[in-house]
């Protein structure tokens, strides 16, 4: 089952993507894509309310789309997780996961305009799996990770350079731009992935392929960052976590590539659909 959120920002409406490509509006169910809905097998009863129901009404095709849950407790990322990448960024492969937060206000719509912040030169993009916490999770195996997923979504985890490395402190500074967070299309129940560790990812920038690789290459897998984490604090139905990207960033072009506005921005996972954003200088 997909997931996603339809309607202006702040208002969206909560909707199911059918295999047809028909966007179900599910407002009659009576629950929006939060962390009641997750922590109370939302997914299952809606699913099962689904199936009863005949000649839902669909979302008009020119309607925005938002991200795919409500904005959640928090939005977790871990930094250099594939090899290629911490070695454009000139750092050593961590032993262990580095993770950092990100403003939730970040959080937006898939196509919604990159939005350059005020003074910023050094505005990034950073192509990502991330997936959506089910199950309230503290002190997880390994082994029983994957069962507090929710589900898989795309991510461009964006990132002001100057902001998150020669400022001072924690990255959170360069991560947390409102617009920095776009999530969906839709989020996939863990039913729609084969294989979370084998999912091509790709982005492109003004049309030229700038990241192109797989979530094989990870460093730290899906169920090894949720026991990880939750060693450390515990997640909640619906929480945000995002598994790093692969080389390719703007910081790791010779010279370096920024963004700028005009610039168009696509990117995509497998199984998770695509994203454009078309980045503006902030008011
Ligand atoms: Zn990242």
């Amino acid at each position: 089952m997909k997931l996603i959120r339809v309607g202006l920002s702040e208002k969206e409406v909560p909707g199911v993507l059918l295999e047809n490509g028909d966007r179900v509006n599910v407002a009659g169910f009576g629950e929006d894509f939060n962390e009641r809905f997750f922590g109370s097998n939302g997914p299952e009863r809606l699913r099962a309310w689904l199936a009863g129901q005949r000649d839902l009404p669909c979302f008009a095709p020119t309607e925005r789309m938002g991200p795919p849950i409500t904005r959640p407790s928090k939005i977790i990322c871990v930094g250099l997780n594939y090899a290629d990448h911490a070695r454009e960024s000139g750092v050593p492969l961590p032993p262990e996961p580095v993770i950092f937060f990100k403003a939730t206000t970040a959080f937006c719509g898939p196509n919604d305009p990159l939005v350059i912040p005020r003074g910023s030169k050094k505005t990034d993009w950073e192509v990502e799996l991330a997936f959506v916490i089910g199950h309230v999770a503290r002190y997880v195996n390994e082994s029983d990770a994957l069962k507090h997923v929710a589900g898989y979504l795309l991510h461009n985890d964006y990132s002001e350079r100057e902001w998150q490395l020669e400022r001072g402190g924690q990255w959170v500074k360069g991560k947390s731009a409102d617009t920095f967070a776009p999530l969906g299309p839709w989020l996939a129940t863990p039913d729609e992935i084969a294989n979370v560790q084998d999912l091509r990812l790709w982005l492109k920038v003004n049309g030229k392929m700038r990241q192109d690789s797989s979530t094989a290459n990870m460093a730290f897998g899906v169920a090894h960052i949720i026991s990880y984490l939750t060693q450390f604090m515990t997640l909640l139905p619906g929480d945000v976590i995002s598994t790093g990207t692969p080389p390719g960033v703007g910081l790791g072009q010779k010279p370096p590539v920024y963004l700028n506005p005009g610039d168009v921005i696509e990117l995509g996972v497998t199984s998770l659909g695509q994203q454009r954003q078309v980045a503006r200088a902030a008011d």
